[in-house]
């Protein structure tokens, strides 16, 4: 799942969080303490983990009243019990009206609600293996887990609608069932809905039935185990694509109007999106066929049910329409396709090891936009993940994954599992080696394919397939929170270089101090010098030799170890750094320290203007962009070529926004030859955003002086 919304099309950019850049750069503030967290049980893990029996087949014969905002019927739970004696068997509602729970031979059962959970008192007991089914009738008018809507973006008036989210324990509301990710069943899924909507679920569509003038049935099965929270049902007026591929049935489903093209220019890179995954996994797809569907106003950002994954109808639009979302589409995309295999195919064994899922498909996502956009673009976007961690500074010293919860605060809400989840995995691979890592990752997925995993299963699969032990990588990236954050001083000694490095984080029961490979390199007048260098305790220092004049020391270049930095750098080992475009990393931790020293520094003020003139990483000149605050003739001049001449929408527009800063300190004048640019730009800008702010800035254009 990605639980970002995206909100309406004007307004479903978010911008990253500039605040951990402050770490990489003098005189920056610290993450702030790390407060104690009392731990306390994890409710789920104690209570929701425990089963008597197994699910097999979940079977649901519903009618879904749109007008009525209504679901009534049967929804059938086959078990079989794993203890014998059993004589009472556990599903979960909430809100729900049971009618009647009937078995298999259609006695009455007797059952008790206390809600979440319904308890159903057997009429016999149960031997060890032996299977019963529970027939639950029904009906309910939710108000989570199954949404109603009665309009698309894409079409005039009505358009009714409808889908379901699981993820996690929404399904109860609207169903009768065992909503725990622990048990995996084969699904089966029958609904009735007025003529006019058809209803997509998982799996293979088996028939459809015509009832009367008014109603239908569509029968879906699904002969794959998966767990509940993957069940999904929608139902509307679609237009559904089929898409090429060898052995995968790949289908888009959009509202009708949408348009062919917006389908195929949204999701037309799935079919070598799930080539590329399975090639890198080792692993075919787990499912004979994968649709995709755009729904009006959907409740999170995607949602990846087993072989039918939901997105929100924002994220649908043609190539233009889609430039502003800076490729948020396709990163969405790639990370609900890597969800069949981890998370579908593959499942934590418990909401509290979510991590399992997201770091996976988090990190593949990035994978996908290395393939398409090149090895600096992952790169970037891996450290926007370490951004976005540290942003949330009052979060970082949880756990990412907790069988014993801190208190008010689970593992999902905390969001490691999306931007720490995918740190972890890429600092494992490089432990490793990348091959050897994918290599375990095959094994890992067949050794547990179709059922429940925990971090154990992980560390053993790459034990028996490389050798190499990551035990303690969970240990400290998983079980434990925090992160290094790392000081750096240094000294030249003639031609040594004394570093010092102190992991400055507050220890506590929950904070160790980390095990830290870095790499060091040392840029002088004669070329690169590297050095790897490791520390488990709180500080250490080091004596590097080097050759001629030492112009700039790198700590962790390749940004391959998770911390923050603080460091002391002169004005000219930063433009040092800036200057090298070849290291596209050093230049975007380099921008903010220019930003700093710019006040001061003409050759600062020009670097970054050539950064945002010429860097071929568009996400570098759009940072670049961002961070031309001065005012001056040639910033002005900069920005405005940016606007008019960056091909890249977000170029366009991140510029166009610094510039409607500058005017509200020296406006333009309407006879200036750079509004006469802008307005230009304005007749031909098809970025949405860009045009909106261009809108703005020739709004706030002084009339000529007369
Ligand atoms: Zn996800």
């Amino acid at each position: 799942m990605l639980p970002v919304t995206i909100g309406t099309r004007t307004m479903r950019i978010s911008s990253y969080p500039l605040v951990s850049l402050a770490l990489l750069v003098a005189c920056a503030a610290p993450v702030p303490t790390p407060q104690p967290w009392p731990l306390r049980p994890d409710p789920v893990a104690a209570i929701g983990g425990q089963r008597r029996a197994d699910l097999v087949h979940l079977s649901l014969d519903l009618e879904l009243d749109h007008e009525a905002r209504e679901v009534r019927g049967v929804a059938s739970s086959w078990f079989r019990a794993l203890r014998g004696g059993t004589t009472e068997l556990l599903l979960h509602g909430v809100g729900l009206e049971i009618q009647e729970v009937l078995d298999a031979t259609g006695q009455a059962l007797e059952f008790e609600v206390r809600e979440p959970e319904i308890r159903i008192t057997l009429a016999r007991p149960l031997a060890k293996g032996e299977e019963e089914v529970l027939h639950v009738r029904y009906r309910a008018r939710p108000e989570r887990g199954l949404f109603f809507r009665d309009r698309s973006r894409f079409s005039e008036g009505f358009s009714p609608s409808l889908f379901t989210q699981g993820q996690k324990h929404n399904h109860r509301h609207w169903l009768p069932l065992w909503d725990e990710p622990n048990d995996r069943a084969t699904l089966e899924v029958r609904v009735r809905v007025g003529l006019s909507m058809e209803v997509v679920s998982n799996g293979q569509l088996v028939e459809v039935e015509r009832h009367s003038a008014e109603s239908r049935s569509f029968h879906w099965r699904l002969d794959q185990r998966v767990p509940t929270y993957l069940l999904a049902v929608i139902a509307g007026r679609f237009d559904r694509f089929r898409a090429p591929h060898g052995s995968v049935e790949l289908e888009f489903i959009v509202a009708k109007g949408a348009g062919e093209q917006r389908a195929r220019e949204t999701f037309g890179e799935t079919a070598a999106m799930l080539n590329f995954f399975e090639a890198k996994l080792g692993t075919p797809f787990p499912y004979p066929r994968y649709s995709q569907a755009a729904l009006a106003d959907f409740v999170t950002g995607g949602m990846e049910n087993a072989t039918l994954t939901l997105v929100g109808e924002s994220l649908l639009g043609t190539r233009e329409e889609n430039q502003d979302l800076e490729g948020r589409p396709r990163r969405i995309i790639a990370h609900e396709l890597a969800h069949q295999w981890f998370g579908d195919q593959v499942t934590c064994w418990g909401w509290s090891h979510l991590w399992l899922n997201e770091a996976f498909a988090s990190w593949l996502e990035l994978a996908w936009v290395g393939e398409v956009e090149g090895e600096n673009a992952r790169r970037l976007r891996m450290e926007q993940y370490r951004e976005r961690f540290l942003a949330r500074s009052e979060r970082v010293s949880l756990p990412m994954a907790l069988d014993w919860h801190t208190q008010g605060c689970s593992p999902n809400r905390a969001h490691h599992v999306y931007t720490k989840g995918p740190w972890v995995i890429e600092m494992m691979s490089r432990l490793v080696g990348a091959e050897e890592f994918d290599a375990a990752l095959a094994l890992y997925l067949k050794r547990h394919r179709d059922s429940l995993v925990t971090a154990d299963d992980l560390v053993q699969a790459v034990f028996d397939a490389t050798g190499r032990n990551l035990m303690p990588q969970v240990q400290q990236w998983v079980w434990s929170g925090g992160l290094p954050e790392l000081t750096m001083h240094h000294e030249v000694l003639g031609q040594e270089l004394v570093l010092s490095l102190e992991q400055a984080q507050e220890t506590t029961h929950l904070v160790p101090l980390f095990d830290c490979p870095l790499t060091v390199d040392l840029i002088t007048s004669t070329g690169r010098a590297r050095h790897e260098v490791r520390f488990l305790e709180r500080s250490h220092s080091w004596r590097l030799p080097f050759d001629g004049e030492l112009l700039n020391v790198l700590v962790d270049p390749e940004g391959a170890l998770l911390c923050s930095l603080r460091q002391t750098k002169s004005a000219a080992a930063w433009l040092h750094q800036a200057a090298d475009f070849e290291q596209a990393l050093g230049v975007w931790r380099a921008l903010p320290a220019l930003r700093q020293i710019a006040g001061s520094s003409p050759a600062a003020r020009a670097l970054m203007l050539r950064i945002l003139r010429e860097h071929s990483e568009p996400l570098l000149r759009q940072r670049a962009a961002r961070q031309v605050t001065w005012i001056s003739e040639a910033s002005r001049a900069a920005l405005v070529r940016a606007v008019c001449e960056d091909q890249l929408a977000p170029v366009r527009s991140q510029a166009a926004r610094s510039l409607l800063d500058h005017i509200q300190s020296r406006p333009f004048t309407a006879r200036d030859p750079l509004s006469q640019k802008l307005r230009t730009q304005m007749e031909s800008e098809t970025s949405v955003r860009t045009r909106e702010t261009l809108l703005e800035l020739l709004d706030g254009v002084a009339p000529n002086p007369r």
